[in-house]
């Protein structure tokens, strides 16, 4: 589509919508964006969502795509794989992939942030507008709506909707640096406390610090409404997750000032309302955030977006087929994130599973391009995200055969894994 004189409305400017301004900018369009809080750049703003978050392979994509990858890898730190923290204490490292070059970024959500407007707005044709809180769908030929799982843009629209909220809430909390900016724990790592129906996990800071995030359900028996005062949360962390309890000299202050995050999920569909609105990134699909996806899949949108708007014929088609080819993938990576939040609080514990891991790494080095992990094709491909869900229960059928009857890695029967093999559907290019 030319990049017509008519301005376009972006209704939400957080990662999604300053990706998205930023590149229809570069594209030589006009852009009016809207932002409900402050400047983040000049107001300090409250911790809000996750501090930091893990930035792979689909997100650094899009931020190739407008010239923003190396900035912001340069103060990211690589997290080359899952380091489980037993109560015992006892460390067990599981890489994501076949070298270090598989890895995934943890990155500071405000940083992120801040860099993509600044980048937007010195291109000269965006313009945002802080402070101001969109209520219904502003009086602009196109308006596309990122602002995030409780979309105005959305409910303005009416779109059929599925919303619900997982039953766990998250608190944020700090290890901080040691002396001279030390890191207090193994630096490229995804640290991982699993214990059943909960978890802990920490994420490195540039600076030094960790910050750790508990998944907990809200209420139960074990759950954020029992831990009611200090002498219960130290308990709890002392029982639980001992070794990080070590490492958080305030954990009780800290508890108590941190709010408690909610994690909604999202479906809705149509994604548009002709060639006037669409929405995209968090309101249009919000996912629990246990595959680290969610940014990555609101990134992925607008390069898909960019590269359609180069050949659509006109808007409605360009708003109407965007919907069409994203929902399903976005559906997949919903349920792939829900699918890991079991598997990381509970079995990568669990020695069958681990077991499992073994022969997956170990069919990845034996038959290279033939066999890929789900977690590689999600994580370090940009394969549709529905692929990867595909392609990940045929992994499924195949690693439990494999496994069938062995202890070890070193006994799996690689002929029988050959025949399987070739028998696995093919992916796709990308
Ligand atoms: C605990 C946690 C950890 C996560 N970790 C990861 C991770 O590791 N990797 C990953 O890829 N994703 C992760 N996510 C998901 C990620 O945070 C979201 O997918 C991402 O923030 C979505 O970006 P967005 O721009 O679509 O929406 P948002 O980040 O929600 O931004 C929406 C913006 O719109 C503004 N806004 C809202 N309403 C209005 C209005 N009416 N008018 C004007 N402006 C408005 C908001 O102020 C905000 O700036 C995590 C999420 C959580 C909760």
């Amino acid at each position: 589509l030319e990049s017509s004189k008519e301005k376009i409305a972006v209704v939400g400017v957080g990662p999604v919508g300053s990706l998205l301004s930023l590149a229809l900018a570069k594209r030589g369009y006009s852009v009016e964006a809207f932002e409900r809080r402050p400047d983040m750049r000049k107001v300090a703003i409250g911790a809000g969502r996750s501090i930091n978050l893990a930035v792979s392979f689909r997100g650094l994509h899009a931020l190739k795509e407008v010239g923003l990858e190396a900035q912001v890898l340069e103060k990211a730190i690589a997290m080359r794989g899952r380091l489980m923290h037993a109560i015992s204490g006892e460390l067990t490292y599981q890489p994501y992939g076949l070298d270090d070059s598989d890895c995934i970024y943890s990155s500071s959500r405000s940083e992120l942030n801040k860099i993509l407007m600044t980048k937007a707005e010195a291109t000269g044709n965006v313009r945002i507008h802080f402070d101001h809180k969109v209520e219904d769908v502003p009086e602009f030929a196109h308006v596309i709506g990122t602002d995030g799982s409780a979309s105005a843009m959305r409910r303005a629209m009416h779109v059929p909707s599925q919303e619900d909220e997982l039953d766990y809430g998250y608190k944020e909390l700090e290890i901080p640096a040691g002396p001279g900016g030390a890191f207090l724990m193994e630096k490229h790592a995804l640290h991982i406390w699993p214990r059943g129906t909960f978890m802990l996990i920490a994420l490195p800071n540039f600076e030094g610090s960790f910050t750790c995030t508990l998944f907990l359900p809200k209420h139960g028996c074990l759950s954020f409404d029992q831990l009611t005062g200090p002498s219960e949360v130290e308990a709890f962390f002392k029982k639980n997750f001992p070794d990080a309890l070590a490492l958080m000299p305030d954990l009780t202050a800290q508890f108590f000032a941190n709010p408690l995050g909610h994690m909604p999920k999202l479906k809705c569909y149509p994604w548009n309302q002709g060639g006037k609105v669409l929405l995209m990134g968090d309101a249009a699909h919000a996912i629990v955030p246990f595959f680290g996806q969610g940014m990555n899949c609101g990134f992925e949108d607008v390069s898909y977006f960019m590269r359609m708007l180069e050949t659509a014929p006109d808007w409605e088609t360009l708003f109407t087929e965007f919907g069409k080819v994203r929902k399903p993938n976005a559906d997949a990576i919903a349920d792939m994130a829900l699918e890991n939040f079991l598997e990381m609080r509970d079995r990568v514990a669990d020695p069958k599973f681990l077991l499992e891991k073994e022969v997956e790494k170990l069919l990845q080095k034996e038959f290279p391009g033939k066999y890929y992990s789900r977690y590689a094709l999600v994580t370090f491909s940009r394969i549709p995200y529905r692929e990867a869900l595909l392609r990940g229960q045929a992994n499924d059928r195949i690693l439990a055969t494999l496994c069938e009857g062995i202890t070890s890695a070193n006994d799996v029967d690689l002929k029988k894994a050959k025949a399987l093999l070739l028998n696995a559907p093919s992916l796709s290019a990308h």
